[in-house]
């Protein structure tokens, strides 16, 4: 068999299902080519199918804003590859078919040797090789080739190799076979020689030679420059211009100085790299805008932009850095134009609201954002709104406080919820899901690397190529499971574990760019709340079982599943439920909302394991959101105990002792209702759902620095372990004021 038969035989059995491979279409071929020069296949993927959700055909691309598609691009770098996708597909739209030669695609912009070879040999197979880095490792390897690659004369001798490989054909097979060779078995470090079809022929192998080829290309030595920003504002709208310096040249972004410098400043407000671009950078804001000036500059390409459309305009990272730094030292929320709209916008909506309330109207929606009870009795502290379009639920904090999951319907009109991320510091949000079906919660992992959701979707079902790979990465390199062992896993039939009563739901693992989805569950019904140990690879989640909201344990790894809901038999009666499951900050412990009847409920809590389990505190009352405070033995939640139409919240001792109720009068559910709420580790803010609205958005609370302290405050370990607080230790807790016995039983 000839080397060209064996690679083609590998490739067949061992080809990635990437979502581009799946036909031949040259214009998904010529998206993904694009988005995968500089960027990894597993970071493609995300990207590729959004864009493609959006403009699924050529002609769709060809009609967008640019404006648009830079949005869909952001994150991926490299924005000129965009700008040039656009261009070229406004020319190709007039066309009456898509060009099937190397020659004709050349011409094109964005259209380099690579993307125009790969473009037509597998879309059209033209015999043209295709050349990129994978390529050259793996040719320089065979051919023990100690050549300077990265010179033009080195790289048409590898063009000529490459042709001269692929010519047998199938040509589209074998330029695809030699690039997946080089990303999955001929890698940089370590390769798979064992694996790898041209082992027989491979000079690199037999001389040891691979640690060295190909030849490492000269670095470009690192530039450091100085670049000084400029924010402009008007009536709410920001000045950009067209960027002359070197990096991201002929950009939008905040007119500024670029210079540069032998050795790097010492004052900045935050520096950022692009390629071998050392940036040093520093912003200002101009206190009252020259529009004279403003006006002069219109020839050298200016535009005021809205801040709503920055980040379509100009979505780079040093941008966004850029806008942070100065948001963060209230530079620019603080400064009076924005907050003259601001304040002016809110008055409107307010007195909107009143006008509508006195005509009768049955829906009000409240202002959004800094809106306050109307009659407040206590500062607690200031609500902002994060989310404002569609439906937004369980917002969730990554383990270092700094990102939030959520699931958002978005622009979806309420249908098909997905998982959205929030970069707390930046403000950027990505979606993490592209699921057919229903997201209902979504959690990081102890790393906040991954992260683990529930969905009603049964999309991966036909192609288990995706679980089998999470498996093995999830194993760290363990024997990946078959699709028949997977199949033949007791979790397979629904039978064995609980009835189907809810659309089937299914609990999914998946690295935070939504790579490597792992699928835990099949075809079983679930409700679909979940917490992950801080601590292990463990996750509590709830399910529905014989008309019950049944709370179960799932190792991670081993995939075992334990009962956790210990409730006894005498009061699980059929409206009982146990819900919003919530591990302790050392993963010991695990507290749990247990709903006995139309408006009671009661927190449990038991170890992990499901042992020791008891009743915290409730009963006659809604007890709701218990959330783990860092010290690991206390837990904050909301109760309307003291009166039935306010809730407040309060903390408690795990021996239920030091009962503290931390606001007053606060109405807090009443004008707020606030549900789902989790605290950040620093204790400063609360991430809630509320609907106050009109729809299901999440809000951030920045808690008064009262409430705060009595949160920080520290009570005194509890005397004996017994559930109700001693006198003395009652009398030592302070503040007095704020400590009352507990009721719990
Ligand atoms: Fe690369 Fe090893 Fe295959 Fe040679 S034998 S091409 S070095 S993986």
């Amino acid at each position: 068999m000839n080397v060209q038969k064996r690679i083609e035989d590998w490739y067949l059995e061992n080809r990635r299902d990437l979502p581009w491979r799946r036909d031949r279409d040259p214009y998904q071929i010529w998206i993904s080519e694009t988005m995968l020069q500089q960027t990894t296949v597993t970071a493609v993927i995300p990207y590729y199918e959004r864009f493609l959700e959006k403009f699924p055909t050529l002609y769709d691309l060809a009609n967008a804003k640019i404006e648009d598609v830079l949005r869909l691009w952001a994150g991926l770098g490299y924005y000129s590859r965009a700008r040039n996708l656009h261009e070229a597909a406004k020319i190709l739209a007039k066309q009456k078919s898509f060009p099937r030669t190397y020659s004709e695609l050349i011409k094109l912009p964005g259209f380099g040797p690579y993307t125009a070879r790969a473009v037509s040999s597998l879309a059209f197979s033209e015999p043209v090789g295709v050349l990129d880095g994978n390529v050259i490792r793996v040719l320089t390897r065979l051919h023990s080739l100690r050549w300077q690659w990265w010179r033009p004369q080195m790289r048409s001798q590898l063009q000529r190799l490459v042709d001269q490989f692929i010519a047998p054909g199938p040509v589209n097979i074998l330029n695809q076979a030699l690039m997946e060779l080089g990303s999955q078995v001929c890698t940089s470090k370590n390769p798979k020689c064992r694996q790898c079809p041209l082992a027989k022929d491979c000079l690199a192998q037999k001389n040891s030679l691979w640690s060295v080829l190909p030849l490492k290309k000269p670095r470009k030595a690192v530039e450091i420059w100085q670049w000084t920003a400029m924010i402009e504002m008007r009536d709410g709208q920001v000045r950009l211009t067209k960027n002359e310096a070197p990096f991201l040249h002929g950009h939008w972004l905040l007119p500024g100085l670029a210079k540069k410098l032998k050795k790097a400043p010492k004052n900045f407000d935050f520096r950022h790299r692009i390629t071998h671009h050392d940036i040093y950078a520093t912003v200002q804001q101009l206190a009252r805008p020259d529009r004279q000036k403003s006006r002069s500059q219109k020839d050298k390409a200016s535009r005021w932009v809205s801040i709503q459309d920055l980040d379509a305009v100009s979505p780079y990272s040093l941008m966004r850095k850029a806008w942070m730094s100065q948001a963060k030292l209230n530079r620019i929320s603080g400064k009076a134009p924005l907050r003259v709209v601001m304040f002016a916008w809110f008055i409107t909506t307010i007195l909107t609201a009143l006008l509508l309330m006195f005509a009768g109207c049955q829906s009000i929606k409240v202002a959004p954002i800094a809106a306050k009870p109307s009659r407040p009795a206590e500062k607690v502290g200031t609500y902002t709104l994060l989310t404002q379009q569609g439906v937004n639920r369980t917002p969730r904090l990554s383990p270092n406080g700094n990102r939030l999951l959520y699931v958002s319907s978005k622009r979806r009109s309420h249908r098909n919820p997905q998982l959205y991320e929030l970069n707390l510091k930046t403000g950027v949000e990505n979606r993490l899901t592209f699921q057919d079906g229903e997201i209902f919660d979504g959690v990081f992992n102890r790393t906040g690397r991954r992260i683990i959701y529930s969905s009603s979707t049964d999309e991966i079902k036909e192609n288990p190529v995706y679980l089998i790979e999470a498996i093995d990465q999830f194993n760290n390199g363990g024997e990946p499971l078959s699709p028949e062992e997977i199949q033949s896993d007791d979790l397979a039939d629904p039978k064995n574990f609980w009835g189907a009563k809810l659309p089937p739901t299914d609990i999914y693992e998946s690295m935070i760019d939504g790579s490597h989805l792992l699928r835990f569950t099949r075809t079983d019904s679930f409700d679909g709340e979940i917490s992950a140990n801080p601590q292990s690879n463990e996750i509590a989640f709830v399910a529905y079982q014989n008309n019950r909201l049944v709370l179960y344990r799932m190792n991670l790894r081993t995939r075992r599943i334990n009962k956790l809901s210990p409730i006894p038999s005498s009061i699980a009666t059929v409206h009982s439920a146990d819900e919003w499951p919530r591990f302790s900050p050392d993963g010991r412990k695990l507290v749990w909302v247990h709903e006995i009847g139309p408006k009671k409920t009661a927190i449990w809590i038991a170890n992990a394991d499901g042992s020791d389990s008891r009743r915290l505190i409730g009963g006659n009352a809604i007890y709701w959101t218990p959330t783990w405070l860092s010290k690991n033995n206390e837990i904050l939640f909301s109760s309307n105990r003291s009166d039935p139409s306010i809730f407040e919240l309060y903390v408690v001792k795990t021996d239920g002792s030091c009962l503290r109720q931390i606001t007053r009068n606060s109405k807090l559910h009443k004008f707020f209702r606030m549900w789902q709420a989790e605290i950040d580790p620093k204790e400063e803010h609360i991430y809630f759902t509320s609907d106050v609205s009109g729809t299901d958005q999440i809000y951030k609370w920045t808690l008064s620095k009262r409430i705060q302290s009595i949160i920080n405050h520290p009570c005194p370990p509890a005397a004996s372990p017994t559930k109700a607080p001693t006198a003395a230790a009652t009398a030592a807790c302070t503040p007095p004021a704020s400590c009352v016995p507990s009721k719990a039983k």
